[in-house]
């Protein structure tokens, strides 16, 4: 049993747990393990068979048992348990529909309900409405989305992108399929999920996806096509398509609605680039495709262009790995360079570098590069940025450093022209290499910071500092339109990962995604650059 399998069981359970709503604070603590578990380059069944899992992080005594239990026995009792009482197709059906889990289990035992079949039994029945809490209203609601053929769901928080990926190629390779939809065009948080499969016979493809474990509830089928929904109610699509119509099918699939539109109708080709063969209009990456888009795409970033990653931490902040752990790590990849950017105090919630760590971590930075050169592990600084724009280190030490993020954290709520001159303010520092997640965001739960983009562009051009592209997923920061705007005003970004682990370091796909979306050439993306390019000392 593999990291992966292990995290969803415990997100499966965690899932369970809170639709049973008797330990809301356990499946939190699953969740959190989950977490951790995918983020460990450890084998966490070795782990657990040698009684060492408590050792990660956020798994104590309880938690460790019920993994014990599933890599002993390959299930967790409690899990069969609360699927067998909970009906996850029945959840995952009301989530789809916009009715939250408790409800749904509400209106299943109201109504003596086991599957999403029985609902949609009981909905043309016309027996929703003697389900408590069923206006009328609610009644019509629910009969529409079920019955109404490719119909939107409600309004929902879109999955973030590595989320996005491992459902959708999850989905994809037991079925031979592509994935399509918002994630094959990376948008940084996807709604319509969707796979494509060449299939002669698309019963046995529609068979298929709906055996599959992460699909509880078909909620649309048609003659090549379904959408299931997983147990938190986020719906796929699949399209088994004839096998001399699979690029049209893909193409289509793909999206964005707007682009396809404006090229419609579509010819039958087997394969993608023959569609755009026969319409004779060249390729489009998939990253492209948000808007109708006329003429050559322009050579894009690739992720074997990038030489070196700019943005990480280690054990000396809240990293998970050393210094020569990561330098390794990033060696393996293939760099040339890694930009060591531990914490400075001002961050608080986690230990920031004092300038006397900066010095004693430069030593240790030093050991490192004798073990791994001719690759170099930069001595680099994620800097606070502090409210009135200074930065919290001394120059004397600022200066000493090969790579400085500068970076807003605390105070984030500032008002537009305050914002807007603190960040200049840092960006002056002669020091400062790059602005680390220019706007702040966490999708789904921060909005961006009120800042100017465009003076911090005009300040990044005379300055000579780089926007980054932070790639934490949740993180995506600047975003595929600003880089675009970005990248016009004449500023130049770094694709980074701001990676806390080893496996963080492999987020790079997510920003030089973001990136592409923001139309960069390899050019302007100063890690695709020679260390000695990069201004920095050899
Ligand atoms: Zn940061
Ligand atoms: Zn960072």
């Amino acid at each position: 049993m593999d990291n992966a399998q292990i995290a969803d069981r415990l997100d499966a359970l965690a899932a369970l747990l809170e639709l049973a709503e008797t330990n809301v604070y356990a499946a939190r603590a699953y969740r959190r393990a989950a977490e951790t578990i995918r983020g460990t380059g450890l084998p966490v069944a070795e782990l657990v068979k040698s009684g060492r899992a408590s050792e990660l992080r956020g798994i104590g005594r309880g938690i460790e048992a019920r993994l014990r239990e599933l890599v002993e026995t390959g299930a967790i009792a409690e899990l069969a348990e609360l699927e067998r009482d909970l009906a996850p197709d029945l959840v995952g059906l009301g989530r789809y529909l916009g009715l939250g889990a408790k409800r749904s289990v509400e209106l299943a035992r109201a109504l003596g309900i086991r599957t999403a079949d029985e609902l949609r039994e009981a909905a043309a029945a016309g027996r929703l409405r003697s389900a408590p809490g069923i206006g009328p209203k609610t009644e019509a609601q629910l009969l529409e989305t079920l019955t109404r053929e490719g119909s939107e769901p409600p309004g929902r928080r879109g999955l973030l992108l590595n989320r996005a990926w491992e459902l959708t190629g999850a989905i994809a390779a037991p079925l031979d399929a592509e994935a399509a939809g918002d994630v094959r065009r990376w948008r940084d948080s996807c709604e319509g999920l969707a796979v494509v499969c060449a299939a002669r016979d698309p019963r046995s493809a529609l068979e298929r996806f709906a055996a599959l474990p992460q699909i509880v509830a078909v909620v649309e089928q048609g003659e090549r096509r379904a959408v299931g929904v997983t147990v938190e109610g986020v719906p796929i699509e699949l399209v088994a398509a004839e096998p001399q119509r699979f690029g049209t099918a893909l193409l289509r699939a793909t999206g964005s609605r707007a682009y396809v539109a404006a090229l419609e109708p579509l010819p039958d080709a087997p394969d993608e680039e023959a569609v755009y063969r026969a319409l004779d209009v060249p390729w489009c990456p998939p990253e492209l495709r948000e808007e109708p888009f006329d003429g050559e795409p322009p050579t894009l970033v690739h992720p074997e262009d990038i030489r070196g990653d700019l943005h990480c931490h280690t054990t000396w902040s809240d990293g998970r790995a050393s210094v020569e752990e990561m330098g390794r790590a990033a060696r393996e990849r293939g760099y040339a360079y890694l930009a060591i950017c531990d914490h400075t105090p001002a961050v608080g919630a986690v230990r920031g570098l004092t300038p006397d760590d900066v010095r004693r971590q430069a030593e240790e930075i030093a050991a490192a590069n004798e073990l791994l050169a001719p690759f170099r592990v930069l001595r680099g600084i994620e800097c606070d940025i502090l409210p009135d724009g200074r930065l919290d280190l001394p120059d004397d030490v600022l200066s000493e450093l090969e790579w400085v993020q500068a970076s807003v954290h605390g105070g984030q709520r500032m008002p537009r022209a305050e914002m807007t001159k603190r960040v200049e303010e840092a960006l002056r520092n002669p020091s400062v290499s790059c602005l680390s997640h220019p706007k702040g965001r966490y999708i789904n739960r921060r909005p961006e910071n009120e800042l100017d983009l465009e003076r911090v562009f005009e300040v990044a051009r005379e300055e000579n500092v780089a926007l980054e592209v932070n790639g934490l997923p949740d993180r995506l920061d600047l975003h595929g339109e600003q880089v675009r705007d970005a990248l016009a005003a004449g500023v130049r970004i770094v694709c980074s990962t701001d990676a806390h682990s080893v496996r963080g370091l492999g987020n790079m796909a997510l920003s030089v995604a973001t990136a592409r979306r923001g139309w960069a050439t390899p050019e302007a993306v100063v890690n695709t650059w020679p260390l000695w390019e990069l201004s920095v000392p050899p």
